[in-house]
């Protein structure tokens, strides 16, 4: 039946399912978006076209707006770090009623405007630079990067919630190979988000204790730093699946303070090794 709810119109929209109460945001814009990869093809995870890349240096007045850089300096060429609006964004933050539900339907789900952020925090200037071959120092303002951009995003009293994520070569969802993560800000709570609050609240109901702080269990441990600990998940739902804890009952990722940034990445970096030597050797 041809509606409004086949979506050919430009704006995003975000669809809740009632049968698997999951959110789905439609966006038209992804689709047009361009990839640098030939294919899915692991053995290629970095092909080095930079003359056509937007996120290397030099090529700025390709991308979308920036939100800011590292350094601060938008007349220092030499930047390190730029956080940008994604030029196809999952969700539109030019939306004027963000949340208002539309009346009216003919299929049994809900349906809300789909307003939200979606930025790129281009990791490194250099094309061929991934986070596996960075200094400590230099993923350090990676994630000082991600904080700062959620401490900004929090002042929107719509958003809900906000996820950060990283898709590293073609077979994982990334379509530019140049080193970037993304930050997507929601107006709803992901069902997934929620399940997870639920299970540790029934958790903490029946034994009075946290299941995060819980994880302890010496043969599930990968690595630990003074701040945090890697442990597979008891239940992982994927080869290599790997949770990264802090050791102080955290809630928020933007409540990390630099220290204990620094010890993160001592974590995280044995981690990529991990990944990185799996890709090699395909365990
Ligand atoms: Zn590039
Ligand atoms: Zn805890």
């Amino acid at each position: 039946m041809a509606s409004q709810h086949q979506n050919g119109g430009r704006s995003p929209e975000l669809r809740h399912d009632p049968v698997t109460n999951r959110w789905v945001i439609f966006s038209p814009a992804r689709a047009k978006r361009p990839t640098d990869f030939k294919s899915k093809n692991p053995q290629n995870p970095n092909p080095n076209n930079n003359s056509l890349c937007p996120f290397c240096i030099g090529n700025e007045h390709e991308c979308a707006p920036e939100i800011f850089r590292v350094p601060p300096d938008l007349n220092d060429p030499n930047w390190k770090l730029r956080v940008i609006e994604n030029l196809y964004p999952a969700l539109s933050r030019n939306l004027e009623c963000p949340c208002e539900e539309k009346q009216g339907m003919e299929f049994p789900g809900r349906v809300i405007g789909g307003f939200g952020f979606h930025d790129v925090v281009i990791e490194n200037p250099v094309h061929s630079v991934q986070l596996s071959d960075m200094e400590p120092r230099e993923i350090g303002e990676i994630f000082l990067a991600h904080k700062k951009r959620i401490q900004q995003i929090m002042s929107v009293q719509s958003i809900k919630y906000v996820q950060v994520f990283k898709n590293h070569g073609a077979s994982a969802g990334a379509s530019m190979s140049h080193s970037h993560s993304q930050i997507l800000a929601l107006p709803v709570i992901p069902s997934s988000v929620s399940a997870r609050l639920e299970g540790m609240k029934e958790y903490f109901e029946k034994t009075g204790k946290c299941s995060l702080c819980e994880v302890r269990a010496k043969e599930l441990l990968i690595d630990e730093s003074s701040h945090f600990i890697s442990v597979v998940p008891f239940a992982a739902t994927f080869p290599f699946e790997i949770w990264i804890i802090p050791r102080v009952h955290s809630s928020h990722f933007h409540e990390l303070d630099f220290e204990k940034v620094n010890s993160q990445l001592l974590v995280l970096l044995s981690t990529n090794r991990i990944f990185y030597f799996a890709q090699i050797f395909k365990f």
